[in-house]
């Protein structure tokens, strides 16, 4: 039975761009940053799963510089942790053993022969976790789909609407959806498949209308506000990202 709660933002969720569980996912990532840097940055129960996985994920690594910088400034929780981590990376990597010849003949003669020699990385700082955030950020994703998945189930009043009229789920979070949810919720994922294959059609009549319109001799035909936008929920179902960060800015690395 999902909380009230998860129904509230699922529904709010639904009424913005982009996939609702990549957004649900992205706030529920923010808070658990916010809530590990106000409360827990000290506890080394909350402190070992960042140690086991050698630091937080690139993406979250970033969310956490982002949330330190804005709250107070000084980024000390970041000090505190990666200093930590990098004493004990610099621990390891001194008492590594490190093969002592050169490549090795026989691993030659086996890759040649298509035989997959023993990954020579695997031992090298292995990590022990996942990154924390990502774990909640995964847990939040189930709990979401499922939610989604009972309320589709239940008929609740107006949801399939709503789901509808909204962006829908991304590939990502339908497939993990249909894998988790499709056996305790068979008509709720006929329901979705179905709804899905039809608004991926319609988006794919758009896009040929696009490419037909931008055709020379067809350039007195006005292209639809539905048709100028097939693209962008196209490539929203691709990636879960809202439409409108598709432009020509691109992050520089
Ligand atoms: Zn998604
Ligand atoms: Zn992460």
């Amino acid at each position: 039975m999902p909380f009230a709660i998860s129904i509230a933002n699922l529904k709010e969720a639904l009424r913005r761009s982009g996939c609702p569980v990549c957004r649900l996912g992205h706030q529920a990532a923010a808070a658990s940053v916010e809530s590990f840097l106000w409360e827990n940055v000290n506890e080394p129960d909350v402190r070992q799963p960042i140690i086991d996985a050698y630091g937080f994920c690139p993406r979250h690594t970033c969310l956490l510089v982002a949330a330190e910088m804005r709250n107070t400034g000084p980024v000390l929780g970041v000090n505190i942790i990666y200093e930590q981590l990098g004493r004990l990376a610099s621990r390891e990597l001194s008492q590594l053993e490190l093969p002592d010849r050169g490549p090795n003949a026989l691993a030659a003669v086996l890759k040649r022969l298509g035989v997959n020699e023993p990954s020579s990385t695997a031992s090298v700082l292995p990590p022990k976790g996942t990154c924390p955030v990502c774990t909640v950020v995964q847990e939040n994703d189930r709990g979401m789909l499922e939610t989604l998945f009972e309320l589709l189930a239940r008929q609740e009043e107006g949801f399939a609407a709503a789901y509808a009229a909204s962006d829908g789920l991304c590939l990502n979070h339908l497939r993990r959806g249909l894998g988790q949810f499709a056996a305790p919720y068979p008509q709720a994922a006929r329901w979705l498949s179905d709804e899905t294959a039809a608004r991926l059609e319609r988006l794919s009549a758009g896009m040929r209308e696009y490419i037909r319109k931008n055709n020379w001799e067809y350039r007195d035909e006005k292209l639809t506000e539905a048709e100028s936008l097939a693209w962008r929920h196209m490539l929203t179902f691709f990636t879960g990202l809202p439409g409108d960060d598709f432009t020509f800015m691109v992050d520089e690395f």
